[in-house]
């Protein structure tokens, strides 16, 4: 935000974390444009288009790739083309999509790209991982009052000297990366790891709707990282959670509005398919005896 926007910028809005997108922004004194469809519905590249029309003093695009809180995958090809045609920033949060799904940055022209070791890569908390384009370098050449801790130029200064960092990184976070990638190398690549996501996702999906429940947002919509569920008639979400906790299954809660209606099962980071299988068969269990 800081490094690349003077003024106004539009945050796509479909949960917890394109709302937080945009208090950020709000935070850094810019005014903040939302578009926030129903939850549960994807961003319409349409909709952004339009928006975009009536707002051209805008002068970036904040977008949750995949929107955690709710299980959702937004259509990046589409929207990241809207946003090239009328020639704007795009900045996007792929915290839980990078590592689980393609993104091709360069491609779809990403101004920035960032995520987290935590989530896809399946590496402790700490480290954040992200990309930068020639395009927002050049606008935080000249942007002021832009701190100094996240100055991309101060930044990209270290890592031309090819020493690094400004600043002591996370180091150990920084060796785990390398070794999970070095892990997916080994295996066959990114597309062995895409598909593994994948594969865990439907086995999900699949497991749940033979128990009569289905997945929150828009069919199509359905995020390939995490399983938004929507809990049976007559029981909240986190009663659920806690009854797999019990069990020894840790799932996550609803998050957000949605903390009583659903409760979400993630496949991120290091899941055996067997793991899958036996949380399954307990969550089978439990809510055949609800
Ligand atoms: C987890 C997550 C975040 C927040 O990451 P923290 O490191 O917990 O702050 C942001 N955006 C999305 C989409 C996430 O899934």
């Amino acid at each position: 935000m800081r490094n690349c926007v003077r003024k106004k910028i539009l945050c796509c809005i479909n949960g917890s974390f394109g709302e937080r997108f945009a208090e950020v922004a709000e935070a850094n004194g810019l005014s903040v444009v939302k578009l926030a469809p129903a939850l549960g519905e994807p961003i319409a590249a349409l909709d952004l288009d339009e928006m975009l029309s009536k707002n051209p003093d805008v002068e970036a695009v904040a977008l949750t790739h995949n929107e955690t809180s709710v299980g959702l995958i937004n259509p990046l090809k589409e929207l990241a083309a809207s946003v090239r045609k009328h020639d704007k920033l795009i900045f996007v949060d792929a915290v839980s999509s990078m590592g689980g799904t393609e993104i091709n940055v360069d491609e779809l022209g990403i101004d920035v790209c960032f995520s987290s070791s935590q989530k896809c890569f399946g590496v402790p908390p700490g480290l954040g991982i992200g990309s930068v384009s020639e395009k927002a370098m050049n606008l935080s050449a000249t942007a002021s009052n832009k701190g100094w801790y996240f100055d991309f130029k101060v930044w990209e200064e270290d890592q031309k000297k090819g020493h690094g960092t400004p600043v002591t990184p996370a180091i150990p976070q920084i060796a785990g990366l390398n070794t999970a990638l070095k892990m997916i190398e080994r295996n066959g690549g990114k597309k062995w790891y895409f598909d593994l996501y994948k594969e865990r996702n439907q086995r999900i999906r699949r497991g749940i709707e033979k128990y009569g429940l289905s997945t929150f947002p828009r069919k199509g919509s359905e995020s390939p990282t995490v399983n938004c569920i929507k809990a049976p008639d007559g029981v909240e979400g986190g009663a659920i959670y806690e009854m797999m906790r019990e069990k020894g299954f840790e799932l996550a809660e609803g998050y957000g509005p949605l903390k009583k209606k659903t409760f979400r099962i993630g496949n991120m980071g290091y899941i055996e398919m067997g793991d899958i299988d036996l949380m399954l068969d307990t969550l089978g269990k439990i809510v055949s005896s609800l």
